[in-house]
């Protein structure tokens, strides 16, 4: 048992003589993820929680001015405020500590001692990022919807005028907006994929990786060929993972269709081998290749590099975040080479399955 004296004259008593004076607050507050203070007359800091001091890089906080262990005068008004106005002050604020951190910090009077003010500080920068990333998320699936939409309705609205007789333009402007529906639909099958990627916990089961990726070449060789493309499969040997295989698919699915979108002439080398207890998946293309300043943000959720070649190709700018997603998601990692004009290298590893 703690020898503490815990009763209504507040955090003076929980002091013991064999223990420091802040003891109980020190239990307490310990395992909290947020910092707390307690500040006395000056700005003097009496108590910082291990939290407090590891937020600000500091450890021996005590008898140093809040300034000085904070460097922050925001957090000095508002310890002030909320001793003179003898009520709780709270604002949301950057810091800079080690990191710059968005944080909302709370101060209020010791209700056992008003001369001491309480302050906590709750770490929220990635809560922020988080909601930054949702709002772009928002705003940019919004305006990958309202392109199609519009061009859809001015397309609608000429052929309400042409003529009936004229074939031509009408079949022309058909034409046009089926692809727009259809971009619409290759742009809504992919969130879904995301979204269930994202939301579901991963369904795995043993597989071979060589066998799912060479039922997507089977499907993609058309296309290769339909493009002039030469389609190379190669198995090194059997490759298994512990892994949902639909999910698996969509990755092989996503980088081959991409080798031969970006690739005019040339070849498109698929590899599956084990190596070091990884199966790897390796995509090589003979394509245009990706310039180095754009290769850090090729899996961001629609970056494309040129955007009018990934519209003509009926990319929907997700491809390639959708497969980093679900390759981190299964303890993988998805990593790219690329030289301009010469071509790119998507390299997925997995751990293997012991057999
Ligand atoms: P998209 O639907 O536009 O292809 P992705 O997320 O699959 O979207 O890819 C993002 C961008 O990365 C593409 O727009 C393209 O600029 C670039 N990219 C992806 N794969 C390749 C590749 N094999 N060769 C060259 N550029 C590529």
């Amino acid at each position: 048992m703690y020898p503490l004296e815990i009763h209504n004259r507040g955090v003076r008593l929980f002091k013991h003589q064999t223990e420091g004076p802040f003891e109980a607050l020190r239990s307490v507050s310990s395992g909290l993820e947020t910092a707390l203070f307690l500040v006395g007359r000056d700005g003097i800091v009496l108590f910082a929680n291990e939290t407090a001091k590891t937020l600000f890089g500091f450890q021996e906080m005590e008898d140093r001015t809040i300034l000085a262990v904070t460097l922050s005068h925001h957090l000095e008004q508002l310890i002030k405020q909320a001793a003179q106005d003898a009520s709780p002050r709270s604002e949301e604020l950057s810091l800079r500590t080690t990191q710059d951190l968005a944080v909302i910090a709370r101060a209020w009077p010791n209700p056992s001692s008003p001369k001491q003010v309480f302050l906590s500080i709750r770490d929220v920068t990635e809560v922020r990022r988080l909601e930054r990333v949702r709002q772009d998320f928002v705003a940019n699936v919004s305006h990958e919807i309202k392109t199609p939409l519009t061009l859809i309705r001015a397309m609608a609205e000429v052929l309400a005028d042409v003529e009936q007789d004229d074939r031509f333009l009408r079949e022309k402007y058909l034409h046009q907006i089926i692809g727009e529906v259809d971009r619409l639909s290759a742009l809504v099958d992919d969130l879904l994929i995301l979204s269930c990627a994202e939301g579901e916990s991963i369904e795995r089961r043993s597989c071979d990786l060589a066998a799912i990726v060479n039922d997507v070449v089977l499907q993609m060789r058309p296309k290769a060929i339909a493009r002039g493309l030469v389609l190379e499969w190669t198995q090194l040997n059997p490759a298994m993972i512990l892994a949902n295989p639909d999910q698996i698919r969509q990755v092989a699915l996503n980088l081959i269709d991409n080798a031969i979108n970006y690739t005019s002439s040339g070849k498109v080398s698929v590899e599956v081998a084990s190596a070091e207890a990884r199966a790897i998946l390796r995509i090589c293309d003979t394509g245009i290749g990706i310039p180095s300043e754009d290769l850090p943000r090729i899996f961001e959720r629609f970056y494309r590099v040129d955007k009018s070649r990934s519209r003509s190709s009926g990319g929907t700018g997700l491809g390639l975040s959708i497969a980093k997603h679900i390759v981190e998601a299964h303890g993988g990692v998805l990593s790219v080479t690329s030289a301009l004009h010469q071509g790119s290298e998507f390299v997925v590893s997995l751990e293997e399955q012991e057999s």
